[in-house]
């Protein structure tokens, strides 16, 4: 294992921001995760877990501590089912480094399904379970079947099914009640041989109706090509030279708000906002969630708004880009600003998305 010092961080992440790490290593096995947990512990370094970077806002300063990059790689898939059977399940064990995109693309080849609608989302399999990763009608959290972590409490590696996870909107153990306690070394997922695709979402409904070939039904690898398609029109797939893509997707999450705030921000603005159910925890009883894209946008921020060197993507509203030379101070001051707009206006209070590092 070998251990860098005063590595840039900007490189390793989506948004292209972010100064140093003063201590730096990529665990390449479980036994590195664990040499590299120990060399923090007995050095009293602060320790963050490093995936794909595709959900980060590192700071200008950058992380004055180690950063452990996740390069665990290897996928089993095994059928686990009656042989023959057209509708057996397949788990696939892929370790916590392996591209999420790759295992989608592969799912999808293998014909399995449950997980065609997140294609084309960075970053990598141990980063699916932190934020519960969803998209188009799909969360992870329907077909985790296993995590496997190593506890940095107890320095022992563990598995939670994926009740023992508390998967919510956005959000797992991993992310709230247990932030920073766990490291992802693997992540099984169960997935529907020859299962049929999921078509929730209008549209990709329409991106689907409007591929001349489609009178029958679609087949996984349309559905994912379709997602794709819609992802890159809304510039939310990495598309070399794109500075739409220079993000860290979604800045905000959708507010979930109880019906008093609706009539609320349709006072503020003089017309009801669409909505969603918020979920079906009791929590959520009586919620609805609210795009924060179109909050943000009845707010006054146009998509193309720009801010020095930070702006809000030309495609999506919901997507705070780098626009060329960004420091996190800009990107932040932006938030800020889009922030103070809906509050002032609406009385939603949003919520930032991305994990804010060396902050
Ligand atoms: C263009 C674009 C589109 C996106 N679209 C979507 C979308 O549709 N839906 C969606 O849900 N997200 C989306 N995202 C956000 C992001 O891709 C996901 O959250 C992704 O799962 C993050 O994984 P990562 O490996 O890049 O994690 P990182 O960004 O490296 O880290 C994110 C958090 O997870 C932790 N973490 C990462 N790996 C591990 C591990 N092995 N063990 C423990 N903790 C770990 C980190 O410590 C950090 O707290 C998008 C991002 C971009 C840039």
């Amino acid at each position: 294992m070998v251990i860098e010092e005063n590595k840039p961080l900007a490189p390793f992440t989506t948004l292209g921001i972010g100064g140093p790490a003063r201590w730096f290593v990529e665990a390449a096995d479980e036994d590195d995760v664990v040499e590299a947990t120990q060399l923090a512990h007995q050095r009293g370094l602060p320790l963050f877990v490093l995936g794909g970077g595709s959900n980060l806002l590192v700071s200008d300063a950058g992380f004055d501590g180690l950063v452990l990059r996740v390069g665990l790689l290897g996928i089993d898939a095994d059928l686990d089912g009656p042989p023959g059977d057209a509708l057996g399940e397949w788990v696939y064990r892929a370790a916590a480094g392996e591209d999420w995109d790759a295992l989608v693309e592969r799912a999808v080849r293998d014909n399995c399904a449950g997980i065609e609608c997140l294609a084309g989302i960075p970053g990598t399999v141990g980063g699916t379970p932190v934020q519960n990763v969803g998209a188009y009608g799909q969360e992870v959290a329907s077909v985790i079947e296993q995590v496997r972590v190593f506890d940095l409490n107890e320095a022992v590696f563990h598995e939670f099914s994926a009740g023992e996870c508390g998967f919510d909107y956005r959000r797992s153990r991993f992310n709230s009640t247990d932030r920073g306690r766990y490291i992802v070394t693997r992540v099984d997922y169960r997935l529907t041989l020859g299962g049929a695709p999921t078509l929730r979402y209008a549209d990709l409904q329409r991106e689907i109706a409007q591929d001349a070939a489609n009178d029958t039904e679609p087949s996984l690898a349309q559905v994912a090509a379709a997602v794709r398609r819609v992802r890159q029109a809304k510039g939310m797939l990495l598309v070399d030279g794109d500075p739409d893509c220079r993000s860290a997707g979604s800045f905000f999450k959708n507010p979930v708000v109880s019906r008093t705030q609706v009539r609320t921000i349709a006072r503020g603005n003089g017309k009801e906002p669409p909505s969603f159910p918020a979920g079906s925890g009791e929590e959520n009883v009586g919620r609805v969630k609210v795009p924060a894209a179109w909050l943000i946008e009845q707010a006054g921020f146009a998509k193309g708004y720009a801010l020095r060197r930070a702006g809000v993507s030309s495609r999506h509203t919901l997507a705070l880009i780098n626009r060329g030379g960004a420091t996190a101070e800009e990107i932040l001051a932006l938030a800020g600003q889009i922030r103070s707009a809906v509050e002032a206006r609406f009385g939603v209070q949003l919520e930032m998305e991305p994990v804010m590092v060396g902050f």
